[in-house]
């Protein structure tokens, strides 16, 4: 009985680890299929930069995340060392801290959640919130069920580590994922301003060749806007997986303060979904009037603290909808005045001023 029972076991562990390993997979094709991120023209600095400035603008909040992630990590990695079979008691005694911490976090994370309530909570969405209980539970259970293995309770060596594949299963469909591709985003982000466009040149080369000015027909660019997943950049494309909905952009972007239905997050939602479903940006995700919000004023930018750009990934898309598609607002005549000016495709906010 004993027998069948571990069979059984073994059966769900390789199961979970099988989808596990078909997530990360998925994840890597969305990311690779996308264009080719276009190389800076200027040298970079190696040095990584870190949003810790902006991050701990909220400290309560920063180190309980920091917590939460440095625990998980540990745990995890001490997982991994003890299926290999190496076991040392340094390691057992960090492991165990670190599971304390996690819970003792997690506990005050979703007290904070139920009691205090801060005022950001009350603009989260049912599925945000859920999202967020969700990996706080998986946190107490994973520590939990590390301490219960240290003192060999019986059956909880393979509950923990049933729970560590759950947890990287979920984080694969969370917005948590940013925990991983926040890091390799910002890196690779580095030395790139909000305001470096992609392709201009070939944009109004095209624009161009639309109204009879140029005899030039090799325009390597191909396409004048995105509209689609793969037409994305790869940063772009890693930017919005690596969105934490912290909401820090939108409490600086014009349009949501004032009450409009629009948010540079919403941005990143609506696409990352789009992204996930395989189905074209515009006009499903997001029509004429959530697109033409965007005054392109940069805030966002420079509040969000792994540097995302929504700014730009709206640009891609106003660029498919207003040039390639011919469907922009009457009230954006004057980017075609501001092309013909400045050779930029789309109308700045000094433009309109
Ligand atoms: S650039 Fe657009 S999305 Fe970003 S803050 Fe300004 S208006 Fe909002
Ligand atoms: S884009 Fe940046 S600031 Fe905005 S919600 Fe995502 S992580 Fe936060």
């Amino acid at each position: 009985m004993k027998h069948t029972g571990s069979i059984i076991l073994i059966f769900i562990y390789a199961v979970m680890v099988i989808i596990l390993l078909w997530r990360v997979w998925h994840l890597w094709k969305r990311i690779s299929s996308a264009r080719k991120t276009p190389a800076l023209s200027h040298k970079v600095s190696p040095i990584y930069t870190s949003g810790a400035r902006v991050f701990f603008s909220r400290p309560i909040a920063g180190v309980l995340h920091t917590v939460l992630v440095v625990a998980m990590i540990i745990m995890s990695t001490y997982s991994i060392i003890q299926a290999c079979g190496v076991r040392n008691h340094i390691w057992d005694i960090t492991a165990g801290i670190c599971a304390v911490a996690a819970i003792i976090a997690a506990i005050i994370f979703i007290m904070r959640r139920c009691w205090i309530r801060p005022a950001r909570f009350s603009t989260l969405t049912p599925a945000m919130a859920a999202d967020a209980y969700i990996i706080l539970f998986l946190e107490i259970i994973s520590g939990a069920t590390l301490i219960a293995s240290q003192y060999d309770i019986y059956g909880f060596h393979t509950a923990h580590y049933m729970t560590l594949v759950l947890f990287a299963i979920y984080i694969t469909y969370s917005k948590h994922l940013h925990i991983i591709t926040a890091w390799i985003y910002r890196y690779i982000n580095r030395g790139r301003g909000a305001y470096d466009t992609e392709r201009v040149d070939g944009v109004c080369m095209m624009m161009d060749m639309m109204e009879g000015k140029t005899t030039v027909t090799d325009v390597s660019c191909g396409t004048m806007g995105s509209n689609h997943g793969s037409e994305l950049s790869r940063l772009d494309t890693l930017g919005v997986y690596s969105c934490s909905q912290c909401g820090r952009c939108e409490e600086l972007c014009p349009p949501h303060i004032v009450g409009e239905s629009f948010s540079p997050m919403e941005t990143n939602i609506r696409i990352k979904k789009a992204i996930e479903k395989n189905t074209p940006f515009y006009p499903c995700a997001m029509d004429d009037d959530f697109i033409s919000r965007c005054i392109s004023c940069g805030a966002c930018v420079a509040a969000c603290p792994i540097g995302i750009n929504p700014m730009k990934v709206l640009w891609e898309i106003k660029r498919y909808a207003y040039l390639e598609k011919g469907h922009m607002p009457s009230s954006y005549h004057t980017a075609s005045q501001s092309t013909q000016n400045s050779r930029y495709p789309l109308p700045t906010y000094l433009d309109r001023k």
